[in-house]
């Protein structure tokens, strides 16, 4: 899992960019959440504590200041203190999402200096000041001496717009979110891609530990678990057809946003060498950087699989450790990663076999796939080779 990227989004008050965040929030598509910022300011119209922001009182704001709570924070006007707290961004951050930073200029260019590619910057900007004037005046929440104060403020900021990535000037709101929406895609959708490759049969709940464990505690955002083609002349009770272990598959990652299941090699020409199928994907899907996941029983015969050191070169490896197999990680070479997962030592050799004996594989396979195994009447020897 990557840590989700940050989105800046600045706007001088009154560009309409409230209403831009909450129509990109709405639309759905994009895993975003909005990092609530703390004010000392008072609530305005409908606000909600929580939710707009987390309104403190100057003491408060004072005391968070103290604590070191805030990533950044600002007086963006006098005596008026907003802050970006870093439990928003740690909350936002560990359910894998992107984060959007509403903030003012200087805090935002901060935030962009501080995470470079990893954070985007745009600026949002009204059509001229007067129509900014205008809006602020015809909201009807500010006093003349706060709109004076947000004019003001709104020049020096449109002054530092050219140091934001993007800038999208508000002049008609639908496609002024339709263009932000289309920046923050451009930005947001590389995916980095761990391909976990196996018969899978049956795919069981210690490829299930090591797949989450690789989505969601390193820097590898998704894991597609890829089907080896078997031999189609394979009998089925010997193992499971493709359609089979790709069906258990299917129901071990669910609807997972993390787990996929990917069944491109069924239709490669075979041997199916783990190299044409990363170049394969890559040219796909280019807007997701591939990388191989192996078990540590298979990295120690790396050097013996075909074009071993181009699959380091162009998509590294990320090796986790299986029971028997010991890797030291400080001795793996640039481009081969270890993750630490827990190892179950469970097989599917194993798990065939005790099916074939009617013994129970609860928990050791997904539930879903359990109950398959049993309604398929998968790896039990036929009749009349069960009464020999
Ligand atoms: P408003 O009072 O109109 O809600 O916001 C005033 C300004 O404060 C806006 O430019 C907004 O982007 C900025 N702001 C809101 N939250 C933060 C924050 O956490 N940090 C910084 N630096 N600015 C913020």
């Amino acid at each position: 899992m990557t840590t989700g990227k940050v989105i800046i989004i600045s706007a001088p008050s009154g560009c309409g960019k409230s209403t831009i965040i909450n129509a990109l929030m709405n639309e759905g598509g994009i895993n975003m959440q909005f990092s609530v910022s703390a004010t000392n300011r008072a609530p305005r119209g409908s606000e909600q504590d929580g939710v707009d922001y987390h309104f403190l009182s100057d003491h408060d704001f004072r005391e968070a200041i103290a604590g070191d709570a805030f990533l950044e924070y600002e007086e963006v006007y006098p005596g008026r203190f907003y802050g970006t707290l870093k439990s928003e961004i740690d909350r936002i951050a560990s359910a894998g999402s992107n984060v959007v930073l509403d903030i003012d200029v200087n805090g935002g260019l901060r935030v962009k200096q501080a995470l470079g590619e990893e954070a985007l910057s745009i600026f949002i900007e009204p059509p001229t000041i007067e129509t900014l004037r205008q809006r602020l005046e015809s909201r009807g929440t500010d006093s003349i001496e706060s709109i004076d104060a947000r004019v003001d403020r709104a020049r020096y900021e449109i002054d530092q717009a050219p140091r934001y990535d993007a800038r999208v000037v508000n002049d008609d709101l639908n496609s002024a979110v339709e263009q932000v929406w289309a920046i923050i895609v451009q930005f947001e959708v590389r995916k980095r891609v761990g391909i976990f490759g196996g018969s899978f049969n049956p795919v069981h709940t210690g490829h299930m530990i090591v797949a989450s464990y690789i989505a969601g505690w390193t820097d590898i955002d998704e894991v597609w678990l890829t089907l080896s083609p078997e031999n189609p002349l394979k009998r089925r009770h010997d193992g499971a057809t493709d359609a089979d272990r790709l069906s258990m598959l299917r129901t071990a990652c669910g609807n997972s946003d993390t787990l996929k299941v990917c069944d491109v090699e069924l239709g490669m020409p075979r041997p199916s060498y783990t190299v044409n199928t990363l170049r394969f994907l890559r040219d796909r899907y280019p807007e997701c950087d591939f990388t191989l996941i192996i078990g540590s029983d298979n990295w120690k015969i790396f050097d013996r699989w075909h074009a071993a050191e181009e699959i380091i070169k162009e998509f590294g490896v990320t090796v986790y450790p299986r029971p028997g197999y010991p890797v030291d990680s400080r001795t793996l070479p640039e481009g081969v990663a270890y993750a630490d997962a827990p190892t179950v030592s469970l097989s599917s050799t194993f798990l065939r076999q005790a099916i074939s004996r009617d013994m129970p594989v609860r928990h050791m396979v997904p539930d879903g796939v359990e109950q398959y195994i049993l309604q398929e009447r998968l790896y039990k020897k036929p009749e009349h080779e069960a009464q020999q």
